[in-house]
Order: C-alpha cells, then sequence, then structure tokens
C-alpha cells in the first residue's frame, strides 16, 4: 500500500482569519481530497499547483468558512462530497452522508468517521489509522479548541477525549491558524507548565515568520493544550478547582477563553 501524501494550504476569510484546508493524495489510484470547501479558488489553485484532480470534498460541518466554496468546487471538479448525516443546519451537495463508526477509504488506506460535536452539533472528524493522521476541523486546534456555539461543554469535553484517546503520535491538521493567541492565553491558565512556556517560545517565532503552526502532533496537545488537559493536578490548583470534575475544570478554562 503506497504512502497518502498531505498538503495544506491557508486562506484569510473574513470572519475566522486564517483557515486551513488540507488536501490528501494517493500517488497509486490518483485520488485526491480536499477537508472542506471554505474558498474555492483556493482549492482550484492548490491544485493546479499539485497537478492534482480533486476527487472527494471531506466536510467538517456546516459554517460558512468550511462549506462556502463547496458547490463551486463540485461544480468544477464532478468530486464527490461526503459529510454529517446528523445535520444541525442543512448542507448543500452532500453525496454521502457518515456518522461515528463509518469508514470509507482513499488510496486503499481507511479513513474512520468520527462525531465529535461541541463547536456544532453537527462536527464530523475524519482519521486515517494507517499514516496516524486526523483531521480536526473546529474541534481540536493547536493549543485550542474550537469555541462553543451549538453544544455543552460536557460535550465538547467528550468530543475532545475522543480525540485525545488516539496514539500520541498522531498528527493534528485543525482549520484554522488561532495558535498564537491561544498560547498567550493557555500561559494564564497552565502557567507552570514548562512544556507549554517552550512551545509558546517556538509558535511566537513561527507567527513572527508568518509560518504555520498547524499540523501539530496530538502528544504535543496532551503535553500542553490546557483543553486537553483538565484532569492535569498543577492546573487544577492553579484554578482553585482541586475537587471539581474533569469536565467542569474543561467548561471553567473554555469559558475564561471566551472572555479573554
Ligand atoms: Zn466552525
Ligand atoms: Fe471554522
Amino acid at each position: 500500500m503506497s504512502e497518502l501524501e498531505f498538503h495544506q494550504v491557508a486562506f484569510e476569510s473574513a470572519r475566522a482569519g486564517i483557515n486551513y484546508l488540507a488536501f490528501i493524495h494517493s500517488p497509486k489510484t490518483g485520488e485526491t481530497a480536499c477537508v472542506d470547501a471554505g474558498d474555492a479558488g483556493t482549492i482550484k489553485k492548490a491544485l493546479a499547483d499539485k497537478g492534482w484532480t480533486l476527487t472527494h470534498l471531506w466536510i467538517t460541518h456546516h459554517h460558512p468558512d468550511h462549506v462556502e466554496g463547496l458547490e463551486e468546487v463540485k461544480a468544477a471538479t464532478g468530486c464527490t462530497v461526503i459529510g454529517p448525516k446528523e445535520q444541525s443546519q442543512p448542507i448543500a451537495g452532500l453525496d454521502v452522508l457518515v456518522k461515528e463508526g463509518d469508514s470509507f477509504e482513499i488510496g486503499g488506506h481507511k479513513v474512520k468517521v468520527l462525531q465529535t460535536p461541541g463547536h456544532t452539533l453537527d462536527m464530523v472528524n475524519y482519521y486515517i489509522p494507517s499514516s496516524k493522521t486526523v483531521f480536526t476541523g473546529d474541534t481540536l486546534f493547536s493549543l485550542g479548541c474550537g469555541r462553543i456555539f451549538e453544544g455543552t461543554p460536557e460535550m465538547m469535553w467528550d468530543s475532545l477525549c475522543k480525540l485525545a484517546a488516539l496514539p500520541a503520535d498522531t498528527t493534528v491538521y485543525s482549520s484554522h491558524e488561532y495558535t498564537e493567541g491561544s498560547a498567550k492565553f493557555a500561559l494564564t491558565v497552565d502557567p507552570a507548565n514548562t512544556a507549554l512556556q517552550t512551545r509558546a517560545r517556538r509558535v511566537f517565532a513561527l507567527r513572527a515568520e508568518g509560518k504555520p503552526t498547524v499540523p501539530s502532533m496530538l502528544s504535543e496537545e496532551l503535553a500542553t493544550n490546557p483543553f486537553l488537559r483538565a484532569s492535569d493536578p498543577a492546573m487544577r490548583a492553579h484554578l482553585g478547582m482541586s475537587e471539581a470534575s474533569d469536565a467542569e475544570v474543561f467548561a471553567e478554562i473554555r469559558k475564561r477563553k471566551d472572555n479573554f
């Protein structure tokens, strides 16, 4: 089984800042998938640059910065569009509806569907076990997580736990470059974390040069992302929440970030 190739490009959206689009390509079959379709022009240019033909879109959720270019890309390429079965708002143009436990293939590699509601109720993420790569949409970010618009903190915590349980050497592709602000916030809730201090310095240096901080390794997130660390004794002590449940600690961190 030949390896899959991964490629990431960025575009700016007025509402959401820097968005990332991730491409998955099989040199064996020529199949190419793109995770989400927030900007048709960026997708078409990336395909032309790589000489790839789009065969699939894997949609994570209904927000405009993830689906605005869907119909234009589909019309231009004739690709098959995979997306959430449990829709909180209708997404036009979906061909294949997927839910937790479903899987499909690209280039002979299995892709597992994970439902991770919280940011939205329809959120699905895509995990490729053979290449230990996950596409987390707006659920898990580098050093952060999505705002809770449609779900509850408990639901979002469960979704993050599902991602945290993947192998630690999984590569995490998320949809936004929010890492610099997330690092500044993380230092306020987990100030004694030396791994976080080191990562934050690296993030500030990368962003000063305009370089991406996505993708990241899940092991790094487990060590430094406060939204995955609700059970960490030092952070709980810092928050004065040593007796609270993990979900309560997560909810407090999320609330503080919303007001940061
Ligand atoms: Zn979103
Ligand atoms: Fe988004």
